[in-house]
């Protein structure tokens, strides 16, 4: 056998989330966010299972949009950030790619780009996040400029909340007013919600939505929600069990001893550690699932181990399964344990975690 640190992506689920976002949607068309790399889930076969499903997907970057097309992908695809040098316009409009602007510079690179074909632009207004995106005085100035210059085929209008997995927070409906007002004279389709948004603020749905997290399974809001239940995981982190020992009283496991069995303790060394991706911060306490029966890691998470305690699993043996986010233990709340978010859990999957696709939308 070789190590047993996996990653299993369920195809079906995903798609089912993606129902679940359709419904929330209503009308609104669906830009599936697939950004690095499908927030670690593969950008290809997520993008090739949520196809019919998603009306386009949303990438980081050039290359990860040249993945898709080279992988027959031939639905939207927007550049979220757009392009990182003005180098990059012509062939993100051979690649029949769409870009965000969402800074002056972009204007004029794209005022003085030489393109195949003129491109979808997105452009980004800054209503508050304050992070990308032009100021709602300078929007409409370059939105005349783009819409003049022959080089635009269609130009679309987008923002992003800071603010929207606490949906009583006052800023998602002051960033949604600032977006009303800035763009009440623009032309063009209009996209403001991601995930959360979708779900807590209808007034955001608008024509486009761009749902991440929610596509894989993961409640989107700082607080529990009863979204949660709708959802299905999509990403399984999963090991075994490779030793098991009992520990005295007073006795501890792994780097420091940070933890000491209090009594004789029964426990378990998994093959799973922060060299994979699981969170070197998850305290003693976080929750796994030995032979899907609920546990807690011990100690200190090492790079290629982690301690479990198998006072809960009694019959527990060398080669049995452990999960460590995924099928009946949500990426959510051990990300909660750990300090982290599940985004963060997902896209920090190290490269040497082998990645096995399941169900009927299976690419292989
Ligand atoms: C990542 C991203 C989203 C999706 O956010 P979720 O919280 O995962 O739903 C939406 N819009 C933009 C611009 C993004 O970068």
């Amino acid at each position: 056998m070789s190590r047993p640190a996996l990653v299993t992506i369920d195809l079906d689920n995903l798609r089912h989330n993606c129902a679940v976002a359709r419904r929330h949607a209503g009308p609104a068309r669906l830009l599936a966010m697939v950004k690095a790399n499908a927030y670690g889930h593969g950008s290809v076969p997520v993008a090739r299972a949520l196809s019919g499903l998603a009306d386009g997907f949303g990438v980081s970057s050039l290359e990860e949009g040249i993945a898709l097309r080279a992988a027959g992908i031939d639905a939207e695809i927007l550049l979220l950030a757009g392009c990182f040098a003005p180098g990059e316009l012509a062939e993100i409009a051979a690649q029949r790619l769409q870009a965000v602007v969402h800074a002056e510079w972009q204007v004029r690179a794209l005022l003085a780009a030489r393109l195949p074909r003129p491109l979808v632009v997105w452009l980004k207004l800054d209503t508050g996040m304050h992070r990308l995106g032009l100021s709602p005085a300078a929007a409409a100035d370059a939105h005349g400029r783009l819409a003049a210059s022959g080089r635009v085929a269609e130009l679309r209008l987008l923002m992003h909340f800071a603010c929207a997995d606490v949906p009583e927070d006052p800023r998602n409906h002051q960033q949604l007013a600032a977006f009303t007002t800035a763009t009440a004279g623009l032309s063009g389709a209009r996209s403001l919600a991601n995930s959360a948004a979708l779900l807590a603020l209808p007034e955001s749905r608008a024509d486009w939505v761009r749902p991440g997290i929610l596509l894989y399974g993961v409640n989107p809001f700082t607080e529990p929600h009863p979204i949660a239940a709708e959802l299905r995981p999509v990403m399984t982190m999963s090991s075994r069990l490779i030793a098991l020992r009992t520990l005295a009283a007073g006795e501890g496991t792994g780097y420091g001893s940070d933890w000491t069995a209090p009594r004789a303790t029964r426990i378990g060394i998994v093959a799973m550690g922060y060299g994979d991706g699981y969170p070197r911060h998850a305290p003693t306490g976080t929750p796994v699932l030995v032979k899907g029966q609920p546990t807690r890691i011990l100690g200190r998470v090492s790079m290629d181990l982690v301690a479990v305690d198998l006072e809960p699993v009694a019959d527990a043996e060398v080669g049995d399964a452990v999960v460590f986010w995924g099928e009946g233990l949500t990426a959510w709340e051990i990300a909660r344990h750990a300090g982290t978010i599940a985004y963060a859990l997902f896209t920090g999957i190290n490269a040497r975690v082998p990645v096995r696709y399941r169900g009927a939308a299976d690419p292989r």
